[in-house]
């Protein structure tokens, strides 16, 4: 048998690898780019030597032991935990929203109980059931947190009203009531240390994976084989026939400099005075090599033109709409299983991506063991 995997970043990579690694079937991989990796992609940067994460910052974070595990057969991790800053008009904060945010920004030396008995009287005891993003965070916070972390940094990075953005967005970042500055609540966290492109060069060097870059997939493609996964945009797979999902996009202005420019790998600029979301400094995700220069990543977000790379799935109420359109599409395709956050149009991080990957072919080759090899469809 002959499968076809579209797409080379984590979806698609750790899929291929797996049919590799478990079936005697061939595999080729198609690449739309003229590199593989996704938006995970980095490349060491001429001029300074800095290994850039060339469509932003990435830090690997999980729970899931499986998921770590099987990382590091493919890179050593280095420890790196996240903790941007904020930068506002009164000053610069700890993110996520923590204790020392609380005290700092309100002027006070709160302990944790006092903390949460002081937000318990700020936040919008009225809103029962959050409907949105910005329900949920009123709920959460109240109004004048909200209005200095996360009102402008959600209109700008999803270029709409934060109300039309789904609550669950807002869930993925906690509200503390201690110290704790770790961004994520995960057990693991961490950066390759050789960069992210080398994982993907060593999850794809198998004798039976072939890899085809500048190859954008084309409906006739799947023809020659027995299964299609595709991890492409959702809607592209049907040729936009109902309609174009909405994807943010984002781009930077890049500044190479001497010395240390930020301080810190990342701060975000929450507020509607200037037009960017966040500045990334690429070489503290690289702390533990010398780099006498510097550069400076300065991020804005767009919606995603027909030239763009799609990065953000909206998932707006019209968006879910056609997105569950296209997904009854998807089940009623012969051959054919979609996978990845571009695949089925979710905003998964790359450990949830991988979970999904592994557990997709785990069921595939079941499948394909019991001789009726059918498409998948994760939830
Ligand atoms: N967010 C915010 N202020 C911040 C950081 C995040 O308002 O300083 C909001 C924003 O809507 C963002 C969401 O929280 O899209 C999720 O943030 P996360 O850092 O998880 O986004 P990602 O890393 O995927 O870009």
């Amino acid at each position: 048998m002959r499968f076809l995997v579209v797409g080379s970043g984590f979806a698609g990579a750790v899929l291929a690898r797996e049919l590799a690694d478990h079936t005697d079937h061939c595999i080729d991989v198609v690449e739309a780019r003229d590199h593989i990796g996704g938006n995970c992609h980095t490349h060491r940067e001429q001029e300074t030597g800095i290994t850039v994460h060339t469509y932003g910052a990435h830090i690997f974070h999980t729970s899931d032991l499986n998921v770590w595990n099987y990382l590091q057969r493919f890179t050593e991790m280095m420890p790196f935990i996240n903790r941007p800053k904020a930068s506002i008009d009164k000053g610069i904060f700890s993110l996520p929203v923590n204790l020392h945010t609380i005290n700092q920004y309100f002027g006070k030396k709160f302990s944790p109980s006092e903390a949460r008995q002081f937000v318990d009287t700020i936040r919008r005891h009225d809103i029962k059931e959050p409907r949105n993003f910005e329900e949920q965070a009123l709920h959460f916070m109240g109004e004048e947190l909200y209005r200095a972390f996360f009102h402008g940094y959600t209109k700008k990075h999803w270029g709409c009203e934060p109300q039309q953005i789904p609550a669950s967005v807002l869930k993925r970042l906690p509200l503390r009531f201690n110290y704790n500055d770790n961004y994520y609540a995960s057990i693991y966290q961490g950066i390759p240390r050789d960069g992210y492109t080398a994982i993907f060069e060593r999850l794809l060097d198998h004798p039976r994976i072939s890899l085809s870059l500048n190859h954008r997939w084309q409906p006739s493609d799947g023809q020659a084989y027995d299964h299609v996964f595709y991890s492409g945009p959702l809607d592209g797979f049907f040729g936009h026939r109902r309609g174009r999902l909405g994807y943010r996009t984002v781009f930077w202005e890049r500044q190479i400099e001497t010395g240390d420019a930020l301080g810190h790998p990342g701060i975000n600029y929450p507020s509607l005075d200037v037009g960017f979301t966040r500045r990334r400094e690429h070489k503290h995700y690289e702390y533990w090599k010398q780099h006498e220069k510097t550069i400076v990543f300065t991020e804005y977000s767009k919606e995603t033109g027909s030239k763009d790379e799609p990065y953000y799935p909206k998932r707006l109420a019209a968006d879910k709409a056609l997105m569950h359109g296209y997904l009854g599409d998807c089940l009623q395709t012969d051959r054919t299983s979609f996978l990845g956050r571009l695949g089925l149009y979710k905003y998964m991080d790359m450990h949830q991506v991988i979970a999904e990957s592994l557990s997709l072919a785990r069921e595939f080759i079941a499948a394909l063991a019991s001789g009726q090899p059918r498409p998948i469809f994760p939830e």
